[in-house]
């Protein structure tokens, strides 16, 4: 049976970035009330876990004191120009209040997964709170202040594990990618929309590492209208003979959902079954998987996503979700009223012929650029 921890605390629920940006931090609450509604949150090896706020000393991993300092006074009300040139007060990134503390406690609850892993407890860990992958060291980005993504990974090399980390979020994970760009000891794999079309504007397919990481950052660009089949055959083509030949201790997986169809910020096409094959796929390497949030900006389908990849972690059996609808759980999606599941959509003849051939083209690139640095043979 696997031990699996959902980790939250009410007390995330006390803070909000302003009504009018995208990022709503109500979705974990959401996916935790779905969840509960089931059954899915307890019994079978399932358990909620308190996180606890990140710790100064451990954020100091990644973030420099000058930035963690701002960030702190900008959250009391204190902030300036230096601040602003370390992206604080932005419209993507507005000063709130009690930012620092949110960030702190999204952050740790990461952190508890990851120490949770650590410490045998848990073998699968999820926070929806978290996923802030643009995060840099001195800089906020993309709705991202502290890079909690980042600094787990930093915990479990530290504990001398072979991280691997798979970020299936629209956006490239850049924070993340460049964390680790000259390790071999952390991998990178990030799907996500072409940057020529989306922020933040990196992660093509000649980004691969340097020195001793060169080889171990793996970027995939999806053309606009990516559809379930097209994005299976791209993560199938790389991310399985990758992780198999990386053979990783543990997967850190940020699990965005805002490649789902119907994002407002972004223009791919998938539903959430996606994610159970790229979870599943996952699993089969019989590795812990400490796994997180990330976008997501149509909030009901994230929360059926996420509630859907919870499920799936759990190893709990999904085959029926397709059918009947399950009484009294179901959210007010426009998309879809029975099952977690979302049901398929239909392409255009149009959209395969344009899709395909772009995504083959880029599975060549990529395995040309990056597979002979493990010996695959493609
Ligand atoms: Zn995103």
């Amino acid at each position: 049976m696997r031990k699996a921890a959902f980790i939250y605390s009410t007390e995330l629920e006390r803070y909000r970035y302003p009504p009018e940006h995208p990022f709503n931090v109500s979705r974990a609450a959401k996916v935790r009330k779905v969840l509960k509604s089931m059954g899915l949150l307890s019994g079978d090896g399932r358990s909620e876990v308190l996180p606890e706020s990140a710790e100064r000393i451990v954020l100091k991993k990644f973030h420099s004191a000058r930035y963690l300092h701002a960030l702190q006074n900008a959250s009391k009300g204190k902030w300036d120009n230096q601040a602003l040139d370390m992206g604080l007060g932005t419209g993507d990134c507005p000063v709130f209040n009690k930012l620092y503390e949110y960030s702190i406690l999204a952050c740790g609850a990461t952190l508890t997964g990851a120490n949770l892993i650590l410490a045998g407890s848990a073998d699968v860990a999820f926070n929806p709170s978290g996923g802030f992958h643009h995060a840099a060291p001195e800089h906020a980005s993309g709705f991202c202040y502290i890079n909690d993504v980042a600094l787990a990974c930093i915990i479990l090399a530290e504990a001398r594990k072979r991280v691997l980390y798979l970020d299936v979020d629209v956006h490239h994970g850049d924070g993340v990618a460049y964390a680790f760009y000259d390790r071999c000891d952390v991998m990178t794999i990030s799907f996500h929309q072409n940057p020529r079309t989306l922020f933040p504007g990196t992660g093509f397919e000649d980004e691969i590492g340097k020195g001793h990481g060169k080889g171990y950052c793996v970027n995939f660009p999806l053309p606009i209208g990516t559809y379930d089949e097209a994005y299976l055959k791209a993560f199938n083509a790389i991310a399985p003979p990758l992780i198999a030949a990386y053979n990783p201790d543990v997967i850190v997986l940020q699990l965005g959902a805002d490649a789902l169809a119907g994002d407002p910020l972004a223009n791919l096409y998938l539903t959430n079954n996606v994610y159970v094959e790229v979870i599943d796929s996952l699993l089969n390497f019989n590795k812990p998987i400490l796994a997180t949030g990330g976008g997501g900006y149509n909030v009901d389908n994230t929360v059926r996503a996420w509630a859907l990849a919870w499920t799936v972690l759990c190893g709990t059996d999904i085959s029926q979700d397709k059918n009947p609808p399950v009484g009294g759980v179901m959210l007010g999606s426009t998309e879809w009223q029975g099952g977690l599941r979302d049901r398929e959509l239909a392409i255009s003849q149009t959209q395969r012929e344009t899709v395909i051939p772009k995504v083959e083209a880029t599975i060549e690139l990529v395995k040309a650029k990056i597979f002979p640095f493990h010996k695959i043979k493609s």
